[in-house]
């Protein structure tokens, strides 16, 4: 079976993950330290670890002070984790569209949907490929807005010749076990302010005042003052060691993510059938690789088609303003993120693919539509 996508994982990791266990803590300790250092320095900026990507939106929408009565404006293509991450902090996430060439946030209705209650905009970096971000912190200075990029695709990425995470103001990334890197579950927040940093430092263990700086010192804090809301969102010295280990790995994993997308590329460009999005992969390192289906396509038929071949295919995402959650913040209507997303394919890519697996997928893709008619939607 060829999967969409995986964790891939070498012995470093298998080692790292030893090495902890025969110290027999597991919590949070020096390891996260190490992690969160090495990523620091990756970043060129200071990064806070947490459980999961979604954990690290929401507890930099916290440190923001976003709360009930507050809108958040997001993209609808996204990850419903973006959407819940905004929604437990109380605000509304208002859902805006997309542009058809890369699936990023609308830069001109973005602008529009903004008024006295809009307190941040969360871009997301879909598939990796960062957003129009020079447009969207001209328009957060306007308006006096926090930016919190959701960058969950993009770990490694450069935006005008800068990694993302490396300037801006609060960017969050993902290290689920199939994202650019992992520690299993994970995530962190990167940002130069130094109040979101404490805060989220603080916040992630309970609220405990300064305890982070005991952990890495192998101390408890037992006597301590909370004066506000905290969450049990730490990570673990288990996770972290297999993050430094991805980290480490990050070079080799991020170019064949980057070769793999080319020959995708180089395989499907100007196809009558597949339409592919012009991404320029010496800056990005894709999380994923979707593509466009005709516009009379049966989607579900070409996946079943492809899943009998061994080949697993994605769809990323179901629009987040038509989910029932959600559905009631809709501003504008119809947008093109409806009118795109029946037509949204993701096929497979993880480093432990092949150029000859890409290969077998797009002949395979190819196929159906060369052989007969019945990838149309019946009339
Ligand atoms: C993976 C992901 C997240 C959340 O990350 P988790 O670590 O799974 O909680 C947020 N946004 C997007 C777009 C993602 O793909």
């Amino acid at each position: 079976m060829i999967k969409l996508s995986k964790s891939c994982l070498s012995e470093s990791e298998k080692e790292n993950v030893l090495k902890v266990l025969d110290k027999e803590y597991l919590g949070m300790g020096i390891e996260v330290q190490n992690f969160e250092n090495a990523l620091s320095d990756f970043f060129q900026s200071t990064a806070v670890c947490v459980v999961n990507g979604t954990c690290a939106i929401q507890l930099a929408l916290n440190a923001c002070g976003i709360t009930i009565g507050d809108e958040v404006i997001v993209p609808s293509l996204t990850y419903v984790a973006s959407f819940q991450a905004i929604s437990s902090t109380g605000a509304k996430p208002v859902p805006c569209d997309i542009n058809e060439t890369d699936c990023n946030i609308d830069i001109e209705m973005l602008e529009s949907l903004i008024n006295s209650r809009t307190k941040a905009i969360m871009p997301v970096h879909y598939s990796g490929d960062p957003c129009n971000l020079t447009a969207i912190y001209i328009i957060a200075e306007k308006y006096n807005l926090r930016v919190i990029e959701d960058a969950a695709h993009a770990f490694g990425s450069f935006y005008d010749g800068k990694k993302i995470g490396s300037f801006g103001d609060i960017v969050c990334f993902s290290f689920d076990g199939i994202k650019n890197i992992t520690s299993g579950e994970g995530g962190c927040v990167v940002t130069n302010d130094k109040k979101i940093i404490d805060f989220i430092k603080d916040a992630r263990l309970l609220g405990v005042e300064k305890d982070t700086e005991n952990r890495f010192i192998g101390k408890r804090t037992w006597i301590f003052d909370v004066i506000k809301q905290g969450w049990r969102y730490h990570m673990s010295d288990i996770m972290a060691a297999i993050g430094i280990a991805q980290l480490a790995r990050f070079p080799a994993l991020s170019s064949k993510r980057k070769i793999l997308a080319k020959k995708y590329d180089q395989l499907l460009v100007d196809n009558k059938f597949i339409t592919i999005f012009k991404r320029n992969y010496n800056n990005i390192v894709p999380h994923i690789y979707v593509v466009l289906l005709p516009e009379n396509a049966n989607r579900e038929y070409i996946q079943n088609i492809l899943l009998k071949q061994n080949i697993q295919s994605g769809i990323h995402y179901f629009p987040n303003h038509l989910l029932s959650l959600y559905k009631k913040n809709i501003v504008k209507t119809p947008l093109i993120t409806e009118k795109l997303f029946p037509r949204l394919l993701t096929l497979p890519l993880h480093p432990d693919l092949s150029e000859v697996d890409v290969e077998k997928i797009v002949s395979e893709l190819l196929n159906i539509f060369n052989i007969n008619t019945s990838w149309k939607v019946p009339h």
